[in-house]
């Protein structure tokens, strides 16, 4: 008697940091080779990550550590959410 290992379809994929589908990113996928990942967030599907509804900025390190004052760097976090709704 055999038993057939099953690996269920949705426990190899990532689920999306958004909206919490499946994703088609292997989670054994290398970062670097990930469409869609982003950096100090996660996964996104690829709705997400093309769609309207991507609410995920990308605030470079430079800007923290050029930024020592918190108000600053809250402004400047702010202009960069703004900017990326245009
Ligand atoms: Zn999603």
């Amino acid at each position: 008697m055999s038993k057939q290992l099953e690996i269920p379809f949705e426990d190899i994929y990532e689920d999306c940091i958004m909206c919490g589908k499946k994703t088609t990113t292997l989670k054994t996928a290398h970062v670097d080779f990930r469409y869609g990942y982003v950096d100090g967030a996660g996964q996104l599907c690829r709705e997400c990550y093309l769609g309207e509804n991507r609410n995920l900025i990308t605030v470079e390190g430079r800007t923290i550590l050029d930024t020592p004052n918190d108000s600053e760097l809250g402004a400047k976090v702010r202009e960069l959410y703004w900017e990326s709704k245009k």
